[in-house]
């Protein structure tokens, strides 16, 4: 048996090895884990209750007359089902998450211990104002660091997530346009070729159409081909800052008075906002509407799809517009501002855009992100963005002894690599991310930025150490070095160790199988 770097024993045949059969299907202690419907069977039971009897039909003669078909299983099977398939889900608790533009960092658990008090955990939406003054104390202190770290005179808790965040700055927007008189005539919104998907994805949305703005050849907004898109019929511009190639926009104060002295908005996309809190105050670079992701930036859980939350800050130009529900503190109390009436009374005359979701947001990661908050202190936030630059940047100088960053210079708290490291290796970023699994790590963020050939954008997050960093590193640079290696065989088979191998993500997204039925078990 060979030893690597690290003194872990490895193979190079380890795809035979893996590939050895087991009779359960089991990896040693990797269970393979059948869908309860298969383990379980609809006419047992796991409970032991009396058939209910008598009872009133409530349903206004609606009645179930066909079985409701759930699998039975024993008690000790069904926590068994459920642990290990939680199991199965990688966590930042579990390894480094280097998903770039995701900021997955460490969730205190602090913070979570805070969320779980029961005056906030067992909170009700509908309680009565006054019974829950303290909730809505924390949402308006949430509220007010929110505005002190922008520089913005005013914020939108209720977005829940950063696309959702978006939908409200853009929706701000057309409002304040449409109350300009210049909705209809003000229709187009320009956006870096970089640009997150969701930020066009909202801008046709709200009924704009959405122009790119190709970037300069230092992965920044070109200034010059940006003023040529700028007319009277600009409604905005939507951009990144940090920009997703990990990179500070230098002009961006700039693009701002070009953008206003055209006539429009500006839209931040706020969800690299972890290189900056504490540094710089987005209010001060002239934009008018910013989301701040919760779940990045302030450390709320998130992955496998939430929750999110995405406040929004706004300008004095689009604050008027601002959706209902908002909490407002007046004479020692704190009440809501529930409609749109009442909202237009508060702001002489502007109207709300409405409400965006039921109730107030996102409250459990409201509770959390104000822990944050409050345990790091101004001083903490600047380090833990200082300290998340500096993770990335020595993440860079490391892997780019044998992999080729993007971008020369500094980055801010990604690192963006692209694939002519991989250049007639027969590898291709797929494949090295893929082996990234067998190594332990989750991948990093991969053809993300699209401005960039086989984009690899690597964001530690302050959370990790230097020794996990540098495992992490050794881990890629000899990833890379089998590469140039030749070895291309256990790149396109990777990942060997994991129990699926490599799926066909392209099929699993386009014919997604959601429904366990009997007969498409029985064709296999
Ligand atoms: C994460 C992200 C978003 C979207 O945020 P969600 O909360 O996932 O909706 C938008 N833009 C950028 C740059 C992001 O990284």
């Amino acid at each position: 048996m060979s030893m690597n770097t690290q003194g872990r024993p490895t193979r190079a045949d380890g795809a035979a090895l893996s590939d050895t059969p087991t009779f359960t299907g089991n990896k040693a202690l990797q269970i393979e884990e059948a869908l309860s419907f298969e383990i379980g069977d609809v006419a047992r039971t796991g409970v032991d209750l009396a058939e209910p009897t008598g009872g009133a039909h409530r349903l206004g003669g609606l009645h179930r007359d066909s079985d409701i078909g759930l699998p039975g299983l024993t008690e000790p099977e069904t926590m068994r089902h459920f642990v290990r398939l939680s199991q199965k889900n990688f966590a930042i608790d579990m390894g480094p998450f280097p998903l770039g533009s995701c900021t997955m960092k460490h969730n205190p658990r602090l913070n979570e211990k805070v969320a779980r008090l029961p005056g906030f955990g067992d909170l009700h939406p509908l309680a009565p104002q006054s019974a829950v003054q303290g909730a809505l104390e924390l949402i308006d202190r949430l509220a007010f660091w929110l505005k002190e770290l922008t520089g913005m005179p005013a914020v939108a808790m209720s977005p829940k997530a950063g696309a959702h965040g978006e939908l409200c700055g853009m929706m701000a927007i057309k409002s304040a346009l449409d109350a300009r008189g210049e909705g209809s005539k003000r229709t187009r919104v320009l956006a870096p070729e970089s640009a997150h998907g969701t930020n066009p994805a909202t801008a046709v949305q709200c009924g704009f159409t959405v122009e790119p703005i190709p970037a300069d050849s230092t992965g920044r907004v070109d200034l010059g081909a940006l003023k040529e898109k700028l007319s009277d019929d600009i409604a905005g511009i939507m951009v990144t800052n940090p920009n997703t190639c990990g990179l500070f926009e230098r002009d961006i104060r700039a693009i701002a008075d070009a953008v206003h002295e055209a006539g429009g908005y500006f839209y931040c996309d706020g969800a690299n906002f972890n290189a900056i809190a504490g540094k710089v105050r987005p209010g001060d670079l002239g934009i008018d509407a910013m989301h701040i992701n919760l779940h990045k930036t302030f450390s709320t859980p998130h992955g496998g799809g939430g929750p999110g939350s995405g406040p929004t800050v706004l300008s004095d130009a689009l604050a008027p517009f601002a959706p209902v529900p908002y909490v407002v503190h007046e004479n020692g109390v704190f009440h809501l501002v529930e409609t749109r009436r009442a909202a237009k009374a508060e702001t002489s005359g502007a109207d709300s855009m409405g409400r965006l979701t039921a109730f107030h947001g996102q409250m459990g990661m409201f509770v959390r992100a104000l822990a944050y908050m409050m345990s790091h202190g101004v001083d903490g936030v600047r380090q833990a963005a200082e300290d998340a630059v500096l993770n990335a940047n020595y993440v860079l100088a490391r892997l780019k002894t044998e992999m080729t960053p993007a971008f020369d210079g500094f980055c801010m708290h990604e690192a963006l690599f692209d694939d002519r490291f991989l250049e007639g290796t027969g590898v291709e970023t797929i494949d090295f991310a893929k082996a990234m699994i067998d190594e332990g790590y989750h991948p990093m963020t991969m053809y993300f930025p699209l401005v960039v050939h086989g984009a690899m954008l690597i964001e530690p997050t302050e959370s990790e150490s230097k020794r996990e960093l540098d495992l992490f590193c050794n881990a890629l640079l000899s990833l890379a070095k089998r590469a140039k290696a030749g070895e291309v065989e256990p790149f396109k088979a990777a990942p060997i160790y994991a129990p699926r191998r490599r799926l066909d993500e392209t099929a699993a997204a386009r014919n997604p199988v959601l429904k366990w039925r009997p007969e498409a078990q029985a064709a296999e």
